[in-house]
């Protein structure tokens, strides 16, 4: 696909040239988008994908009406879009009518604006909390001060502080020396997002290693978030910033031949789907074509599934959660397929529901109680597996996993590690 192909529609236009009338238009009303949204099954006042969708919009046509609020409502989980049968472009509408609220209706001085300001950027606050990640730990776990948060920012006191690692992935890599394989045909470029580095690099590591196993040689380039938590706070200037720096970073890697792998799937969906669906940078198409799934890049160019047969890897069972951005990308039953033939463990798929958290929306105070009413199934299904450790690609996710069940949670890039390369 061309960047003159990638055009982003303008989901509320100001004149009639740009219109997404072709993308609403394919509405039917047949409302199987509303059956999918987890947040509409639990919460009566949210009034679901369909109204903040096409309904809204020709609604908007009709008289200048403004972004409904409860467009803030919706977690961004991307449900509704594949369940659509007739391609109508629905997370690209939320994330444009987001967008748009942000920047005409909420005031910049209010402490939901600044709150959700704060968790979309979760990256810059890392960046600065993990310089002295004991301290900040220490801080940030403290019980008072996470009542002070809930009252005075709205960020809900129920959760357990995601610690910060002493050592950042990108600390770790440097200090190894980079890549130990160099090779002109094998190569990636990892998208490792901000919680992989700073939060759980043992994560990015496992990539790393499983990677150079097979030969490649992987480059951990400079990079920004992967603004997964800025569309779903309608943060779109700080969306468009980051984009733009990880477009141009990892476009001249394409450009000599490295292809791009992420361990979070909610990365490779903002890579793959909505940067083309809202920006037109130079070289976004290019980025979307290359970006993979880790695991889903080896499934493709190796024979990882062969190699996993009959492997014994350190690990229990296991009671895996498929993220709703893997399940967009077609990979919810990737990891219970590829671990099927381990020996000595089980993995359990946990079902096809939500976890709740997504992203930033769970962290919110006034969602925290939704969240949780969405996750009990899951939680349900993980007490039922024969597993008590959880497995799933996606960071929040794993946060809700952990919280719900007190499980300790994994990632399936650690489990191939140890399976093939410890
Ligand atoms: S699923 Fe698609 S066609 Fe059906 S109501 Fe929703 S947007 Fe319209
Ligand atoms: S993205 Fe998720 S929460 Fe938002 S409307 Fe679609 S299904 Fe509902």
């Amino acid at each position: 696909m061309s960047d003159s192909e990638n055009f982003p529609i303008d989901v509320f236009p100001e004149t009639e040239e740009m219109d997404l009338r072709p993308g609403a238009d394919s509405c039917y009303k047949c409302s199987a988008c509303d059956t999918s949204c987890p947040v509409a099954e639990v919460d009566d006042d949210f009034p679901g994908p369909k109204f903040q969708g096409p309904e809204q919009w020709r609604l908007k046509r009709k008289e200048d009406t403004s972004v409904d609020e409860s467009v803030m409502k919706c977690s961004n989980c991307m449900r509704c879009d594949g369940a659509c049968p007739s391609g109508v472009p629905l997370s690209q509408m939320h994330n444009t009518a987001r967008a748009e609220y942000v920047s005409e209706e909420m005031s910049m001085l209010s402490t939901e604006y600044w709150r959700n300001r704060i968790l979309a950027n979760y990256g810059t606050l890392a960046r600065i909390g993990s310089k002295v990640p004991r301290l900040t730990n220490f801080v940030m776990g403290n019980s008072l001060v996470q009542q002070v948060n809930e009252k005075f920012l709205g960020i809900t006191a129920e959760r357990e502080f995601p610690e910060f690692a002493t050592e950042t992935f990108v600390e770790w890599f440097e200090k190894r020396g980079g890549s130990t394989v160099q090779s002109e045909d094998k190569r990636v470029a990892y998208f490792h997002g901000d919680y992989a580095n700073y939060n759980t690099p043992e994560v990015a590591k496992a990539l790393v290693r499983v990677f150079e196993h097979y030969g490649y040689e992987v480059a951990v380039p400079d990079q920004r978030c992967s603004g997964t938590p800025m569309f779903a706070n309608g943060m779109m200037d700080d969306a468009r910033r980051a984009a733009k720096f990880n477009v141009e970073t990892f476009h001249n890697l394409v450009e000599d031949g490295y292809d791009i792998v992420c361990s979070c799937t909610s990365c490779s969906m903002a890579l793959r789907q909505e940067y083309p669906e809202l920006f037109t940078f130079d070289g976004t198409a290019e980025v979307a074509a290359h970006t993979y799934e880790a695991l889903e890049y080896l499934r493709i160019y190796e024979d990882v599934e062969g190699d996993l047969k009959g492997a014994k890897p350190n690990f229990p069972n296991l009671a895996y959660h498929a993220p709703c951005h893997a399940r967009n990308q077609g990979l919810d039953g990737q990891a219970v397929n590829l671990f099927s033939e381990l020996d000595g463990l089980e993995v359990t798929d946990v079902g096809d529901s939500c976890s709740g958290i997504s992203g930033t929306y769970g962290w919110k105070e006034e969602n925290y109680d939704t969240s949780m009413k969405i996750g009990e199934e899951m939680f349900e299904h993980m007490e039922d597996a024969p597993g008590e450790t959880g497995l799933t690609e996606c960071p929040t996710c794993a946060m809700q996993m952990g919280h719900g069940s007190g499980y300790e949670i994994r990632h399936p890039l650690e489990v191939v590690e140890s399976a093939l390369v410890n």
